[in-house]
């Protein structure tokens, strides 16, 4: 065992292993199987030219050395980013914690309590703060998360006017110029006309269906917009207000002056700035639109004994099931951050977040009255903990870079400073001496913050947030691990067992990819700093993105989009361009498979083209002469085709060739949705098959953690003629020559989760990367053999293989009166999360086990399906009282005195000797979906209600 080979620590599978697996799927060795599974055509024939891999113990070392790079200065630069403290108790039980960041998006809700029970802190604490009804959890950033108001509330209106001719939205002046730049890119594709302007001056008039303000402004002017709201509703217009979460403690929340939606960032609740990201966005409205709310929303309901329960709720609005009619592609978001930010919320209570913003504030009324003194005029007349200054002197920046300091240089007489919860006595000190320093004065120095506000009493809060029992409960650190502790435990993710999700590929996330993430060179850099100072990153940015387009055969490749759904938008967008570009401009048809994931379809629609589906023959595959008959007919306006491979289905098409060859001839570009990477990486790729542009799922193939459904990241790999519209950013420069405007709020989208792919790359090399890929297609196919003659599995290629995932079929089952949900449920009992359900067909599920699985694990699994099967053909309708109808068992119901069921405890809870060893209880039965949506409660219980419990 060579110990310094991270790849042999990556892959599950040991070499005495091989023969075994490779017999009892039938084949003689792995090339064999290789290639009976990918067609030859595609096969690469050269070896990916990748730097030689380094071990863990290199890595760490080699990543220490590069975050030097990076200069962390003390830095007020705003615009929506501000250095926060992480407590260490969140960073060391949640950050660190596998048992968190390893766990998928809380579909099965009985084994996902803890999470939920999390992001629901998550949406009180945003629905108390911004004083609306009602708050999801979460969205990628504040720049997404205003474009997604400004098309909700375009959507809403064209609902209640049952058509909407009113195309017209307003958007402040004072919005941050990332935002402008992403409602411009959102925009334009659904023929919204952005309108510009200052708010009072603004002409409340019909042709208006919406406005979007800044609260506070970006260069911190605290307005009262009570006016403009009131006006607007008079007018018939909706308004959103991006506002600052922290200043929400301070200042009259925008629930209190009517606004319909209010969103923004929580990444001042302690989350790392980690160079843009990832932070979780939210978003919060009224009760009224809750069926249009985008995003994820957790609920309130009951399981099968009446005992409260949490689940996702309205899963109907979801794009997984509105397809084309979808408003938002939101799938991955922002779950392990809104975790995090909740336990913020949780360990400061009100009392604390009322310490920390009184403690900002006072830190900015402190440094303007001394600024002042100094004689420097500071513009905001209302302010929180921002203020600008006016200054005729051109030696601040030098003097501030000397002293390791950014601010934001406004324009040439114009210095913007935000402080945060992490600026001193000490920094407002430094501040002062670079201040004096550049206009010559002596220095003056503060010893202790002022008390007076400089909010006005109108603009002040006055009403009370966070009331409910577990915002005062948790306040040392001894509570706190605890209370995270016991949500954990209800949770199961990666540290207990297999997740073989389909499509979502669970694979290993290895401790050293994520160490770095706790580095404060790598998590105390802001986006906008000047890039001299982020060399660190500006290397392994570069690395990642080379290497991402070695691995898809691709010419360039920008990181920017922050989830594989973001990444399909980015690149339509990109594809929208290039045809504009040709003078193009009718290309607007996007052909889709309808076995395609929902989010495509969504995507295509933003992108402001129109679906036409396609259809799929009896094995699944691509029904290519339905493909050329809608190629043909709409040859003149073909934009591009969205295709997934390996498809959905887990199948290499081998006519896949013919299809990008057919769709280029008609003039359209092909995309390829690359969540099934984990298939091709190295012995075959996107660019080989004739693609034009994919996105990948770094969340899924390259190993960063699904969070409990996020953190992600998504970015484009693209061929040369769509290099130039690669996405920018207004504050930096990044993008391609011709770049589209913003598709996430931060240059280089969640750069500090980057890391973790970049090590991932940079340990396994060529060919622990390639050798990834092979056993994760062994690993499939071991499974497929060991279930066969139990479970059909539905589509193959020709030679009969799976590819790295497979689909297998649990509609026969209906005739014992068993669904699909059930065997999900009981899986439960056998210590596993079930695999992907009812996706892309409905009634199967849908099995990946990567290349992560060890071979006892995979045997586990599978006698676990195979001991279902069983118990399947002992259910009949006519006895629903089954062991299948009434998993998940919990511990309360297995050690009751009552036991009514026809069947042994031991049965329910123990059905196979491993299980003993590692059981996992789910926390609750199986909970009610349908009462949850009736009686839709998405906010913790207030105090009230823990009354009797005391
Ligand atoms: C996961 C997935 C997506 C969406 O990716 P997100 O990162 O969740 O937005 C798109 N297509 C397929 C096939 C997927 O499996």
């Amino acid at each position: 065992m060579k110990t310094d080979v991270f790849a042999l620590r990556h892959i599950g599978i040991r070499e005495e292993n091989l023969k075994h697996m490779l017999d009892t799927v039938g084949v003689d060795n792995l090339e064999q199987l290789i290639y009976e599974t990918i067609p030859e055509d595609i096969r690469l024939k050269k070896p990916l030219i990748l730097d030689e891999p380094l071990s863990e113990h290199r890595y760490l070392a080699h990543i220490e050395a590069l975050s030097k790079k990076n200069k962390v200065f003390r830095t007020y630069i705003g615009l929506g980013y501000h250095e926060s403290l992480t407590p260490s108790v969140i960073k060391r039980n949640i950050l660190e914690n596998p048992g968190w960041y390893t766990a998928y998006t809380p579909y099965q809700a009985e084994i996902a309590q803890g999470r939920l029970e999390a992001l629901l802190n998550f949406q009180t604490i945003v629905t108390d703060l911004t004083g609306m009804e009602l708050a999801n959890a979460s969205l990628l950033d504040e720049s997404t998360a205003a474009a997604e108001a400004m098309t909700m509330l375009y959507d809403v209106r064209s609902r209640e006017q049952k058509k909407n001719e009113v195309l017209k939205f307003f958007v402040s002046e004072e919005i941050l110029p990332q935002t402008l730049s992403l409602l411009k890119t959102r925009s334009t594709p659904l023929g919204i006309e952005l309108v510009v302007g200052n708010h009072e001056e603004f002409s409340f008039d019909s042709d208006y269906y919406g406005a979007l303000l800044q609260y506070p402004g970006k260069y911190g002017q605290v307005y009262d917009y009570s006016d403009f709201v009131s006006k607007a509703k008079a007018n018939d217009i909706k308004v959103a207000v991006a506002a600052d979460i922290l200043s929400l403690v301070a200042l009259t929340p925008p629930g209190e002056f009517g606004v319909d939606v209010v969103v923004g960032t929580t990444q001042r609740f302690g989350i790392p700035l980690g160079y843009g990201g990832p932070h979780a966005a939210y978003f919060a409205t009224k009760e009224a639109y809750k069926r249009s709310i985008p995003g994820r929303i957790i609920g309130v309901t009951k399981d099968t004994d009446g005992k409260p329960a949490l689940r996702m709720a309205l899963q109907t609005r979801e794009q997984h099931i509105k397809r084309d009619k979808a408003t938002s592609n939101i799938c991955t978001a922002q779950v392990l951050l809104a975790v995090m930010a909740g336990m913020y919320g949780v360990y400061h209570g009100p009392k604390g977040l009322k310490y920390i913003a009184n403690k900002v504030h006072a830190t900015a009324v402190t440094l303007t009255d001394a600024l002042e003194k100094l004689g420097l005029y500071q513009m905001n007349t209302a302010f929180f903990d921002t203020i600008t200054i006016k200054t005729n002197s051109n030696l601040v920046r030098t003097i501030a870079e000397k002293y390791e300091v950014n601010f934001l240089y406004v324009d040439n007489e114009t210095i913007s400073i935000a402080v945060n919860e992490a600026t001193s006595i000490k920094d407002i000190n430094q501040i002062l001496s670079i201040f004096s320093e550049a206009l010559g004065k002596n220095k003056i120095e503060v010893t202790q913050l002022k008390t007076e506000t400089n909010i006005p009493d109108h603009l002040q809060r006055t009403s009370s947030f966070m009331e409910n029992k577990v915002f005062n409960s948790y306040h040392s650190e001894t509570e706190l691990m605890r209370y995270i502790k016991k949500l954990e435990r209800k949770d199961l993710a990666l540290n207990h067992s297999m997740i073989s999700l389909g499509s979502c590929t669970m694979k290993l996330n290895a401790a050293t990819e994520m160490l770095p993430l706790s580095m404060t060179h790598w998590g105390n850099i802001h986006p906008f700093v000047p890039v001299e100072q982020a060399e660190g990153y500006q290397i392994v940015l570069k690395e990642l993105a080379k290497d991402l387009s070695i691995i898809t055969g691709f010419a360039d490749t920008s990181l920017q989009p922050n989830s594989g759904a973001q990444g399909e938008y980015a690149g339509l967008m990109a594809i929208r361009a290039y045809h504009e570009s040709r003078g193009d401009s009718d290309r607007n048809i996007c052909l889709i498979p309808s076995s395609a994931h929902g989010t495509n379809p969504a995507s295509a629609v933003m992108a402001g083209m129109k679906v036409i589906v396609t259809k799929t023959d009896e094995k699944g595959n691509i029904d290519v002469a339905d493909l050329e008959e809608k190629a043909k007919l709409h040859s003149n306006k073909l934009a591009a085709l969205m295709v997934t491979y390996p498809s959905t289905h887990g199948v290499f098409e081998s006519s896949i060739k013919q299809i990008t060859k057919l769709i280029h001839d008609h003039g359209g570009q092909v995309y390829m949705d690359g969540a099934n990477m984990n298939a091709q990486v190295g012995l075959t790729n996107p660019g080989m098959i004739g693609a034009d542009v994919c996105h990948l799922n770094l969340h899924k193939t390259f190993a960063i953690p699904h969070g409990g459904g996020g953190p992600g990241v998504g970015p484009i790999c693209v061929a040369p003629q769509l290099v130039p519209f690669l996405p920018g950013n207004p504050v930096i420069a990044t993008g391609g020559k011709n770049a589209i405007t913003a598709i996430s709020a931060a240059p280089w989208g969640s750069s500090l989760a980057c890391l973790i792919s970049y090590a991932y790359i940079k340990m396994l090399g060529e060919e622990g990367l390639t050798h990834s890929t092979k056993i994760a297609i062994l690993n499939a196919n071991y499974i497929k053999q060991r279930l066969s003659g139990k479970f059909d599995v539905l589509y193959t290629g020709e030679k009969g293989r799976a590819a790295h995932e497979m689909i297998i079929d649990c509609r026969p089952f209906k005739q014992n009166g068993i669904e699909v949900t059930d065997i999900a449920k009981r899986l439960m009992d056998y210590g596993f999360h079930a695999p992907t359900v009812s996706f892309p067909v409905a009634g199967t599920v849908m099995i990946e086990p990567t290349e992560s699985e060890n071979l006892e694990e995979l045997d586990r699994f599978c006698d676990a399906m195979i001991s279902i099967r069983a118990e399947i053909d002992e259910s009949s309708q006519e006895q629903p009282d089954n062991v299948l109808k009434n998993a998940p068992h919990t511990l309360d119901m297995t050690t009751g005195d009552e036991w009514p069921f026809p069947y042994s405890r031991q049965k329910a809870a123990f059905p196979l000797p491993y299980i003993r060893e590692n059981k996992f209880w789910p926390a609750v039965r199986r909970v009610d979906d349908a009462y949850g949506d009736r009686n839709l409660i998405c906010t913790c219980a207030p105090i009230e209600a823990y009354a009797d419990i005391e």
